[in-house]
């Protein structure tokens, strides 16, 4: 299978952070109508391999060995699922300053136990990096990634401008990076746009009623 191939939907990463665009991966308000956009384990890998967090040939590799274990790559795929709400619950109750939900932290701990296994530090001239192992976890490689993410983020200082799209209709989260922190949408094309397109037809209504 070729890389293009293997991408069959282009995903959309305006989180600015990979465990943010996971949490993306739901578009839609959660709990009032939303759209899934990993419907399949193949959706799964494709949106990995756009992250990049796996390689083409790791990619490949994935594809093919799906055929031979459909039932093991569909409980990677709830596996992904589940983590993705915990990861989302985490920060969208962060952007509301509430207390997290117990079971979101549990499910990210419990992914994060499988992601640190193997972990190691490796010197270079001017510093550490962590290492993990090639082969770590098969189908749920991803997932190790993804974890990992997220807990870095939780506890690095950046984590206060994880931000949940203004939109009514979006759960979308991202990092706003922007000098004064008042960024309000996930994307200026997408939601900040249809909210500037409501603004002017709000005022339009405004004027005809004088
Ligand atoms: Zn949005």
């Amino acid at each position: 299978m070729s890389v293009h191939e293997m991408v069959s939907t282009v995903f959309e990463f305006t989180g600015g952070n990979l465990c943010l665009d996971f949490a993306n991966t739901l578009g839609g308000a959660r709990g009032s109508g939303t759209r899934e956009h990993l419907l399949t384990y193949h959706d799964l890998v494709s949106w990995s391999l756009q992250a990049g967090i796996i390689t083409a040939d790791q990619a490949a590799l994935l594809q093919s060995e799906t055929g031979r274990e459909p039932g093991e790559a569909e409980v990677v795929l709830a596996r992904a699922h589940k983590l993705r709400e915990a990861i989302y619950g985490l920060f969208s109750s962060l952007t509301r300053g509430d207390q997290p939900d117990g079971s979101d932290l549990f499910t990210l701990n419990t992914e994060l136990g499988w992601a640190l296994v193997g972990g190691h530090l490796i010197a270079h001239p001017d510093g550490f990096t962590w290492q993990w192992p090639a082969e770590q976890q098969g189908f749920s490689r991803m997932l190790s990634s993804l974890a990992r993410s997220a807990a870095t983020l939780l506890t690095a200082p950046e984590c206060q401008f994880v931000r949940e799209c203004a939109s009514p209709t979006c759960n979308w989260l991202f990092l706003d990076n922007t000098k004064n922190h008042r960024r309000r949408w996930c994307s200026p094309t997408g939601c900040g746009n249809l909210a500037k397109v409501r603004r002017h037809r709000q005022r339009r209504r405004e004027q005809e009623r004088g």
